[in-house]
Order: structure tokens, then sequence, then C-alpha cells
């Protein structure tokens, strides 16, 4: 492991001990589930400048792949207080130059005129199913930008409830990526979407229905 993924991982087991994020087995098993995960989609990075982590937590994926890309700008949200505390922590202690910690619900900042429509891509883990989550995405990626959802082996069941949510929010499938991890005998899967046309100015939908009512 690095010197600076050590850091992290010695900065996020103090902070679950306090917000209790994610189950920790232990550093090493930390690192095999979770930071080479988090890595996982940075091949699909290209040239993109701007990334938004969309429900970051502790700072999965989103302050892993600022570590590993000082060139790309990152932008972390998350709705609650404590985590996004907790996050912004980290990035002063790691002295990482390129990441903003938003803390708001994804549903009120992707109509910030700042926030709209901005980003080249925008990753998601753990965080809502696919409708839920494609309303929310959608929001903050550009035009011809990418969406990624972390998903695991029931990616086949939840891709067809997702249908009528990619036809409103213009997203498009464009790749399934499946990856192992070692020692863990789970198909974790990557499910990247293009982004064909802006979105409607209603979506992403207020007061919170678009997880209590999905698309
Ligand atoms: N991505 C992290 C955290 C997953 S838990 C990981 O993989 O470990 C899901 C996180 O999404 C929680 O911290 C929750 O606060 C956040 N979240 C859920 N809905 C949200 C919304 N509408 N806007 C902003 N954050 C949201």
């Amino acid at each position: 492991m690095n010197k600076i993924f050590e850091q992290f991982v010695g900065l996020f087991e103090a902070e679950n001990h306090k917000l209790n994020l994610c189950k920790f087995e232990g550093r090493k098993e930390f690192f095999a589930r979770h930071i080479m995960d988090s890595l996982e989609c940075a091949q699909f990075f290209s040239n993109a400048k701007k990334v938004l982590d969309l429900g970051t937590g502790g700072g999965l994926p989103g302050l892993v792949l600022a570590i590993q890309r000082p060139d790309i700008q990152f932008t972390l949200v998350d709705s609650i207080n404590k985590k996004c505390t907790s996050v912004q922590e980290m990035v002063k202690t790691l002295a990482l130059k390129n990441v903003i910690v938003k803390c708001a619900r994804a549903e009120d900042l992707a109509h910030d005129p700042i926030y709209r429509e901005k980003f080249d891509m925008v990753i998601a883990r753990a965080v809502a199913p696919l409708p839920t989550l494609l309303e929310l995405g959608s929001g903050f990626v550009r035009r011809g930008g990418v969406f990624i959802a972390y998903k695991g082996p029931k990616y086949a069941e939840e891709l067809p409830t997702a249908k009528n949510a990619m036809a409103i929010t213009n997203f498009d499938l464009e790749k399934i990526h499946h990856y192992r991890l070692s020692g863990l005998d789970i198909p974790f899967t990557l499910l990247l979407f293009t982004k064909n046309r802006p979105l409607n100015s209603n979506y992403p939908r207020q007061n919170g229905l678009p997880s209590k009512k999905p698309l």
C-alpha cells in the first residue's frame, strides 16, 4: 500500500469509530475491499477535468480517486453534516488541493447553476436504487458527460427497472464493466451511462421525490 493511501486508511478508521461509516475488518481488508473498489472507475476518466461523487459518505470512492488523480477536480457531496466535516478534515490532513466537500441534498444542489450539468463525470457507490440515482445524477452531468454507478451482482435485476428513468433523464447505457476484487467471491459491476441531451428543468424533483416516488 503506498504511503498516502496508508494514511487515508488510518484516518478513515479513526473517523469510522465515530461515525460508523462501514464495516472495518482490518486495514488490509479495507484496502482490498474499498480502496481497490474505489479505484476501479479511474480507467474510464479519459480526459475528465471535473468529477462529482454523489453520496460520498466517508469519502468513498471520491476521496480515494482524488488521491490518485491530483490533476482532476473532485466535488464530494453528501447530505449528512458530520460525514462532510469528517471528510473535510481528511482532505486537510492529507493536504489535497483538488477536493471540494459540499454538504447538501443532491436534489437541491442540482438546481444551483454553479453545479447544474457542470461535471464531466458523476460517480456514486452504494447510494440508491438506479432510478433514483439516475435522476439525481443527471442534474450534475454535463451534456456528453458520463455517469458511473457502482453496483453488485444484482445489477441485472435493477437495470430493467431504470428504463423510464433513463428516458426521462436522457441517459443511454454505454457499458457494463464487470470486475473482481481480490479475496472476494462476488462479481462487481460498474454501469456507465452517457448523457445525450440536457435535463428538463423540473428534474431532479425535490422534497425527496426521487427516492419516495422513483421514475
Ligand atoms: N459512497 C459511500 C457512502 C454510501 S452510504 C460508500 O460507498 O461508502 C450513502 C450516502 O449517500 C450516505 O452518506 C447518505 O447521506 C448519502 N445520500 C443519500 N441520498 C443523498 C442525497 N439525496 N443527497 C446527498 N447525499 C445523499
